[in-house]
């Protein structure tokens, strides 16, 4: 018999989760604000609650998938949360999952708080590689691990609700930082003969085998020693500076991207982190 599921929010997340627990044969019970989102998974299985309250009612583990912090506290606030396990995939931050948690222990729930890594198109495609971060209830994350893995996997990441928020927001801040350079390096050829789709391939290579630097990174912060395994040091990469500098002025692109970068580079080489790796930024930015 596989676990029953209630479903707040049928956004185009929503849905697709939905949809991949009806494929996997959960008993689901939906409500969305606006009805007509709702209609659409009755006619392929799913219950439909008049009300968020009569939704939370209606089975034990309840997810909710909404726009954003504030929607959870509207759809929820007549609801009767004792006895649920409720697991919040809304996107916020750190201090919306820790008050989120505290509010559903008020209210008698035991609470999961999840972070989504993937978009809709992967949900119930393992191949793709989507997964969610899960913080809080250790113990409702252990029961409801298999009916949680059915859309996406699961990533638990600690007791500490905010955790999964943060984990999220690292990773897609790091992505910001990766579709930051990746502009920089577009703008460069842009007014050149060179064709972005032979460009491209290059790019995506690079970023790729630069990318394990990250456990390099990992290794000095825990050992403390920014000089561990270095193969080019701070002054080296700050002495090459001006060449990117030029290089973007002689292209016509400004480096409003790069620049501030550089400029922790700077900081910290002034600061005697000459024979360092890049780790050093990562003190300058810890405030
Ligand atoms: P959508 O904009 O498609 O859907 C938003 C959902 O929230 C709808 O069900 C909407 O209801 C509901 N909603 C909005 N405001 C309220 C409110 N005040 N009260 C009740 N319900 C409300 O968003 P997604 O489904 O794409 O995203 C849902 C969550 O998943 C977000 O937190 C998002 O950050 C996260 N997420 C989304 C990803 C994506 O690629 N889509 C990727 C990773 C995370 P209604 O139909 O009535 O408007």
């Amino acid at each position: 018999e596989k676990t029953a599921v209630t479903l707040l929010g049928l956004g185009a997340m929503g849905a697709a989760l939905a949809r991949t627990w009806l494929a996997a044969g959960h008993p689901l019970t939906v409500w969305n604000r606006t009805p007509a989102r709702a209609a659409v998974l009755a006619a392929e299985g799913a219950k439909v609650a008049d009300s968020a309250a009569e939704a939370v009612a209606a089975n034990t583990l309840v997810v909710v998938c909404l726009l954003d912090d504030a929607s959870v506290d509207e759809a929820l606030a007549d609801a009767d949360l004792t006895g649920r396990d409720l697991v919040n995939l809304t996107t916020g931050t750190p201090a919306q999952a820790r008050a989120r948690a505290e509010w559903a222990h008020g209210r008698g729930a035991r609470y999961l708080d999840g972070g989504i890594m993937a978009v809709p198109p992967m949900v119930g495609v393992p191949e793709a590689g989507g997964y969610v971060f899960y913080s809080g209830s250790r113990q409702l994350f252990e029961q409801h691990r298999e009916t949680l893995g059915a859309p996406l996997g699961t990533t638990y990441v600690g007791e500490d609700a905010g955790f999964a928020a943060l984990h999220d927001v690292a990773l897609l801040s790091a992505m910001y930082g990766m579709f930051a350079g990746a502009a920089h390096a577009f703008a460069l050829i842009r007014k050149e003969d060179i064709d972005p789709t032979s460009f491209a391939p290059l790019l995506a290579d690079w970023l790729v085998a630069m990318a394990p630097s990250a456990h390099q990174t990992a290794e000095q912060l825990r050992s403390g020693d920014y000089t561990r395994g270095v193969v080019s040091n701070l002054a080296m990469q700050v002495a090459g500076t001006p060449t990117f500098l030029a290089t973007a002025e002689q292209q016509g692109v400004s480096h409003e991207l790069l620049g501030p970068y550089f400029e922790l580079m700077r900081r910290r080489l002034a600061e005697g982190g000459g024979e360092e790796d890049l780790t050093g930024v990562i003190d300058l930015l810890v405030r």
